[in-house]
């Protein structure tokens, strides 16, 4: 049960290293596999389980084994209900990414703040987008960016997303988004809403529960 046994790179196994971490959570050890291998996830977690590195390595795992494209369009697409999620999940990416080379880009946005700074970051081009629904809609609107290269759409929290009020915005992502690509959903509770969407969200998910 350690990390090198996932299927991860030498310098995400290394960003790894330098975070301290010693073996896989469990909900890691089962979640990384799949998500290597293009599976779709259902996985039952809540906060402190380790469910960020659980999604996020093997997203930088995947995007970086594939040829660079300068138009960077946006490959992965991490939903999440708050702004402090968005904001942890993005240091997580950066964390890390940090030796993977070249560098993968990615941005973090949601509501409550300026939106012109978070236009600014989209026009370079991020592989990887954390974003609050709301926040999202509203720089689609504005033409701000495009989900239709998108390969891997993760929603965290998404029993959170949901008492919040957000499942129109999420229905209306989810238009905008390939129907080929692969769908990773992280609730810490189960609702019969919850497992709705995730009946018509997901592809024979691989179901963890830790
Ligand atoms: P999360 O559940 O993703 O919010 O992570 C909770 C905390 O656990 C974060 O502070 C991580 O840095 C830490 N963490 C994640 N994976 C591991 C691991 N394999 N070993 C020790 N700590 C970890």
């Amino acid at each position: 049960n350690s990390f090198s046994e996932l299927g991860l790179a030498p310098e995400l196994l290394r960003a790894v290293e330098d975070a301290g971490y010693s073996q896989p959570s469990p909900i890691q050890a089962k979640a990384i596999p799949a998500c290597l291998e293009g599976q779709d996830v259902l996985a039952a977690a809540q906060t402190g389980t380790g469910k960020t590195a659980g999604f996020t390595l093997p997203i930088l795992e995947r995007l970086s084994r594939q040829r660079f494209d300068r138009q960077r369009p946006i490959r992965a697409l991490i939903l999440t209900p708050t702004r402090e999620l968005a904001a942890q999940i993005g240091e997580s990416v950066e964390r890390y990414g940090a030796h993977l080379n070249p560098r993968l880009t990615h941005a973090v946005v949601y509501g409550g703040v300026k939106v012109n700074p978070q236009i600014e970051k989209l026009k370079n081009g991020v592989d990887i987008l954390v974003a609050c629904p709301g926040r999202l809609l509203d720089l689609i609107g504005q033409k701000a960016l495009r989900l239709d290269q998108v390969e891997t759409l993760v929603l965290d929290e998404a029993d959170r997303m949901l008492d919040m009020g957000f499942i129109h915005d999420i229905k209306k992502i989810l238009r905008l988004v390939p129907k080929q690509r692969q769908t990773l959903l992280f609730s810490a509770t189960f609702s019969n809403e919850i497992r709705e969407l995730a009946g018509n969200l997901l592809k024979n998910p691989v179901s963890i529960d830790v």
